[in-house]
């Protein structure tokens, strides 16, 4: 990251022609820039209208509605401005390159702005990363989920279990500074006991989520699995209702993996058609198939397709994962004569035809189902990254070695809780969180 006394600028609106563009400007030279380029500055925090121009030549590149957020009551706490241009890849150029030439200034990196923000301490690492997902949201419910998180729920939450843990040490540690005058020790020792005891299984409630928050950020998986040939492709293309996959009647042509994401009910579905599984000759199809079966084990729901016209009945050992839910589904049902009996068939499959399209709107609506039951929504706020509950499962852990280890051992016990409040502070940022810092906000677009 280059250096906080430099002023970045960078166009915040989306890329291509369009009618207006955002382009945001933070940093010390911000009213410098403004009064050379847009001037007379506005008054804060309302719009103008403007001539934008050059600083050097004096042309004018554009009429635009200028802002202008004197810091440190700006998103980013330094001063700031925001020049709503027609949206031209002209304009958008020349207003670019006319701010690069004023000294100070230059090009913003990936989510540099919110970095600053975080930086002035405007906002916290949770609410920094839910604003990366609420750009990236694609369905209502993420959507609302990333809103939640940015309105500092997850914040909130952290802060006040970490509120707690350090009220916790402060008493044991209190327990070592007295701990010639055994009443006053014991009580302290009592009373950060009692903080633990009530914060525990709130944690550990916490993290046994089912994922929920992480499945409805990320999607839940869905992996077709199934025999070569059986329409697993053509499934996947009844799903999107186009030519998303190779349909092809010769088997094993289906040798990647092919994703799509549907929206079923505010929860993303990663739905993919994975190489069919059998006992394959070629180099290549071994290679797709153990793919296939690494997918499906990863997936949080398996659909195992199998054609109803020769069923076979179980799929391989293991196709499922620990934490996966497998329904057996029989496609090609057009192809039944009335008077087939095969075994199989008296099972309680799903049956339905990619064809013909029967019995897809009663498998989508299970998987829906399945869909709402795992990642739906919930008031109390849920973890929504590996990130947070690695720290959660830290702070889990050091609260577990409290209660485990010796009471007596003060200073063993006080260690234990500090680890168990730092392990929070990082997920909100609060504490030394240097190292993860750049792999969060390189997430961020330009702009951002
Ligand atoms: P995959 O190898 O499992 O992906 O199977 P494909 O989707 O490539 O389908 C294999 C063949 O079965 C193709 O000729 C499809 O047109 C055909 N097929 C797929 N679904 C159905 C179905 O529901 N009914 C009938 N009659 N044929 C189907």
């Amino acid at each position: 990251m280059r250096p906080a006394s430099d002023t970045i600028f960078a166009l915040s609106s989306g890329h291509g022609r369009a009618g207006v563009a955002v382009v945001r400007v933070s940093g010390p030279a911000v009213g410098v820039a403004l009064d050379r380029m847009a001037g007379p500055r506005p008054p804060p925090r309302h719009a103008a209208f403007r001539k934008v121009r050059h600083p050097g030549s004096g042309e004018v590149l554009d009429e635009a509605l200028v802002l202008w957020f004197p810091g440190p009551k700006s998103e980013t706490g330094e001063d700031m401005a925001e020049l709503h241009v027609h949206g031209g890849r002209a304009v958008i150029a020349g207003v670019l390159a006319a701010l690069g030439s004023i000294e100070g200034c230059r090009l913003a990196e990936p989510g540099e702005f919110a970095r600053r923000a975080f930086e002035k301490g405007k906002i916290d690492l949770t609410a920094a990363e839910a604003i990366a997902d609420l750009v990236d949201a694609e369905t209502e419910a993420q959507r609302r989920q990333a809103l939640r998180q940015a309105g500092g729920a997850l914040a909130r939450l952290y802060d006040g279990w970490r509120t707690e843990l350090i009220r916790a040490q402060a008493l044991t540690e209190s327990g070592i500074d007295f701990s010639e005058e055994a009443d006053v020790s014991a009580t302290a020792c009592e009373g950060a006991r009692e903080i633990v005891a009530a914060l525990v299984p709130q944690v550990r409630q916490h993290l046994d989520d089912g994922r929920r928050g992480e499945i409805l950020r990320e999607g839940l998986h869905v992996a077709i699995a199934g025999p070569p040939n059986v329409g697993k492709s053509s499934l996947l293309n009844a799903f999107v209702q186009r030519e998303a996959a190779i349909v092809s009647d010769e088997a094993g042509t289906t040798r990647d993996i092919i994703e799509v994401t549907l929206d079923l009910g505010g929860v993303p579905v990663i739905l993919s058609d994975t190489a069919g599984i059998r006992e394959a000759e070629g180099k290549v199809e071994r290679e797709g198939i153990r793919r296939a079966i690494v997918r499906a084990r990863e997936a949080d729901l398996v659909l195992w397709l199998m054609d109803a016209s020769e069923p076979q009945p179980a799929p391989p050992a293991g196709l499922a994962g620990s934490g996966s839910d497998l329904l057996w589904v029989l496609n090609k049902i057009d192809l039944l004569g009335e008077d087939c009996a095969h075994p199989v068939l008296e099972r309680g499959w799903f049956r339905l035809s990619a064809l013909t399209g029967e019995g897809l709107p009663a498998l989508v609506e299970t998987i829906a189902r399945k869909a709402a039951a795992r990642a739906g929504e919930s008031e109390v706020p849920a973890i929504t990254q590996a990130r947070h509950r690695q720290q959660i499962e830290a702070c889990e852990e050091a609260l577990e070695a409290y209660l485990a280890g010796a009471p007596g051992d003060l200073e063993l016990r006080a260690d234990d809780l500090r680890r168990a409040a730092t392990a929070l502070g990082r997920i909100t940022g609060r504490v030394d969180v240097e190292d993860v810092l750049g792999e969060i906000f390189s997430r961020f677009c330009i702009g951002k």
